[in-house]
């Protein structure tokens, strides 16, 4: 028996996804052990900071994270969540911490992308939004057509305040089930989410390379891939409905 649990058709089912799930896809991200993102550091590419002092470069470096997508596809651990969702319908809630949109790729309808999305920018002036698909990339540093102002990808950077926050602490402390999926559940803020669905009473499942710290807090804990190791455990959640 690899888990106990089962889930039942009207349970209410929670994901929060993380780099390791993206990582598998052969996507990096900040959260690798060495701090960088494709050679970049934080301080460069990540921060408000850096987007004023040097804009250029920040549009560069997004602008490559997101021609990047069209080389990767969802993994099995994408696919697996995608049934889950089948399986729970409007009880489904995945929360990313990723902004590559595989999990949209893959079907995912209930997703909240609380770091923000590589396939979107929005107007630093009006706050318009524009799909990067729409925008001319062949520009150093594309403008918004309403008013003219600078453009920045839609991410979420350091020292930003993550999106959906307001909803997601309903949806966590209702959660029949929590799985962190690809992230250590250490940091925030998958440690704090943690910390809210136990206390609501909520069974909590991680499933991560290395096994993290605060583990107590999870019901049952799954050391390896997600695209190797949930395909089976999602089979046997959602057996017999
Ligand atoms: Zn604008």
């Amino acid at each position: 028996m690899i888990t106990r649990f089962k889930f039942s058709p009207n349970d209410r089912i929670v994901v929060l996804t993380g780099a390791g799930i993206s990582a598998e896809s052969g996507l990096k991200t900040f959260r690798d052990s060495d701090g960088l993102w494709e050679n970049h550091r934080v301080e460069e590419v990540a921060t408000p900071e850096a987007y004023l002092r040097n804009p250029e470069l920040v549009w560069r470096f997004y602008k490559q994270r997101y021609l990047q997508l069209s080389e990767v596809e969802p993994n099995p651990g994408h696919k697996a969540l995608k049934q889950i969702e089948d399986f729970a319908g409007g009880n489904f809630t995945l929360i990313t911490q990723n902004v590559d949109g595989l999990h949209r790729r893959c079907g995912n309808k209930r997703v909240l992308e609380i770091h923000g999305s590589l396939e979107l920018s929005f107007c630093s002036k009006c706050l318009a939004k524009f799909p990067m698909n729409e925008i001319d990339l062949e520009q150093s540093l594309p403008r918004c057509d309403n008013c003219g102002g600078l453009l920045r990808p839609d991410i979420i950077w350091f020292g930003e305040i993550p999106y959906h926050l307001d909803i997601i602490s309903d949806i966590l402390c209702q959660a029949d089930f929590f799985l962190v999926v690809g992230t250590s559940g250490v940091v925030y803020p998958a440690a704090q989410f943690l910390h809210i669905c136990k206390s609501y009473n909520a069974i909590t499942i991680g499933i991560n390379l290395e096994e993290p710290k605060n583990s107590y807090l999870l019901d049952e804990f799954h050391q390896g891939k997600a695209g190797e190791l949930l395909p089976e455990l999602v089979r046997i959640w959602t057996r017999g409905k």
